[in-house]
């Protein structure tokens, strides 16, 4: 028995193939570039393995090009044609330039449109985009908190969002505020609400303990999977038996 990585190239696709102890078969797709790893019981015959790639070959593709535009993301140029998320979707920026002040907007599903004076520098392009999301942020979170005030019985005094390096949200329990992380406009608006959710269940509960995870099975039974979306954590495919 051997649990040295085997390879399996379907197209030009490449599986890391691991056999393990177990009774399904596993797989996942691993940050930042997408490498993809199969664990199968001992036994399994090659012919089952390539089978069962070949039928999970869409989702295996899907994800892998998310992570690789991912990877991508950090820096921008703000030029025509760069991908810049909004809500968890693609968009193709179209820079132009016109006589006033920057102006950002969406046509459709596929374009952000950002409108620069004459001779605008990427910081200002950068800062234009960025005051963009936050107004936009600003538009999908009273909605929210809202929904989430009546269904938990808290209430917030106040709310903001600010530019944070490692967290995606914060609350201040005795002054009853919560900050939001801007970059949560790009993300999903179901990982929005997660962290409106998790933020405001420390409301109720100060600290991460068992009492807080108890909150968010109870409110919000898949708040896992929006966590692992928004930590950007390999995406795992539910085991099979096969
Ligand atoms: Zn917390």
């Amino acid at each position: 028995m051997s649990i040295s990585p085997e390879i399996l190239q379907i197209a030009n696709v490449q599986i890391d193939v691991v056999r393990k102890d177990i009774k399904n078969m596993h797989l996942a797709v691993y940050p930042p570039h997408g490498k993809i790893r199969l664990a199968v019981p001992q036994n399994t015959d090659e012919e089952v393995l390539r089978l069962f790639a070949i039928s999970k070959l869409g989702w295996i593709k899907k994800h892998v090009k998310n992570f690789k535009q991912q990877a991508r993301e950090t820096k921008r140029d703000y030029v025509s044609g760069e991908s810049h998320f909004f809500q968890g979707k693609r968009y193709i920026l179209e820079v132009k330039q016109h006589d006033g002040y920057g102006k950002v907007s969406i046509s459709g599903t596929k374009k952000i449109h950002l409108k620069v004076s004459k001779g605008a520098t990427v910081e200002e392009k950068a800062r234009i985009m960025k005051e963009w999301y936050r107004k936009q942020l600003k538009i999908q979170i009273p909605s929210l908190i809202e929904k989430w005030e009546k269904i938990l019985g808290v209430k917030v005094n106040d709310w903001g969002v600010k530019q944070m390096k490692t967290k995606w949200g914060s609350c201040n329990t005795d002054a009853k505020r919560i900050w939001l992380n801007l970059e949560l406009a790009k993300k999903p608006p179901i990982c929005l609400e997660y962290i409106v959710v998790h933020e405001l269940i420390h409301l109720l509960e100060r600290n991460h303990n068992d009492n807080f995870i108890a909150y968010l099975d109870k409110f919000m039974p898949k708040w896992r999977m929006y966590r692992d979306e928004l930590n950007n954590l390999p995406i795992v495919h539910n085991d099979w038996g096969y």
